[in-house]
């Protein structure tokens, strides 16, 4: 399971932005997960729920994943197509040569945090 090297990377991350900006906690942690990237959901939140007691900010925090669809490219037409329903070969003109638009991210979008008194 590879979400957990992930998840520790991520959790790192919020804790180091949460320390820098003198939060009191983090409530929440928004990812963009993309279908096509190498993220099971389910397994990405088994891991964060397991790690985020092992950190100094977020404890409480709550995890949400915003799966962003695969989307790909076909050089050969110029159309759009969805990833996991054709994968590399264009449904428009059969063409091999594409490429992966968007759908492989794995990024902390928002985080949301309590500020102590006197910010
Ligand atoms: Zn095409």
């Amino acid at each position: 399971m590879h979400e957990l090297g992930i998840v520790m990377n991520v959790i790192e991350q919020v804790d180091k932005v949460a320390k820098e900006r003198g939060a009191e906690k983090v409530l929440k942690v928004t990812m963009e997960v993309g279908e096509v990237s190498t993220v099971v959901p389910s397994l990405f939140t088994d891991a964060f729920d397991w790690a985020k007691k092992r950190t100094e900010y977020q404890k409480d925090a709550e995890l949400e994943l915003i799966i962003i669809e695969g989307r790909t490219y076909c050089q050969t037409c110029g159309e759009t197509y969805k990833t996991t329903s054709h994968g590399k070969i264009c449904p428009f003109c059969g063409s091999k040569d594409t490429y992966l638009l968007t759908g492989d991210q794995v990024i902390i979008k928002d985080i949301q945090a309590v500020f102590g008194e006197g910010e």
